[in-house]
């Protein structure tokens, strides 16, 4: 699973939810998940319970294990 590291400690955060708040130095993120191929943002489609990942760019589904993950402060 590709994760995302807090920009301001270097702690891996938890990139499950949307927003995050790193458990090390309490700093507060918007997790945004981006096309590994395109670079474009990815359009969160939930269903069942799970997550998936759509490219509206490449007009692809990109399953979870691929996604890049950015933080940004909020
Ligand atoms: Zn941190
Ligand atoms: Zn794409």
């Amino acid at each position: 699973m590709s994760s995302v590291n807090c920009p301001g400690c270097g702690e891996p955060l938890d990139t499950r939810s949307r927003n995050v708040t790193c458990g090390h130095c309490q700093g507060r993120f918007r997790i945004t998940a981006l096309c590994p191929d395109c670079a474009e943002p990815l359009e969160r489609l939930k269903a069942c319970g799970a997550v998936d990942y759509f490219c509206n760019h490449c007009n692809s589904l990109i399953s979870k294990s691929r996604v890049a993950f950015s933080a940004s402060p909020e």
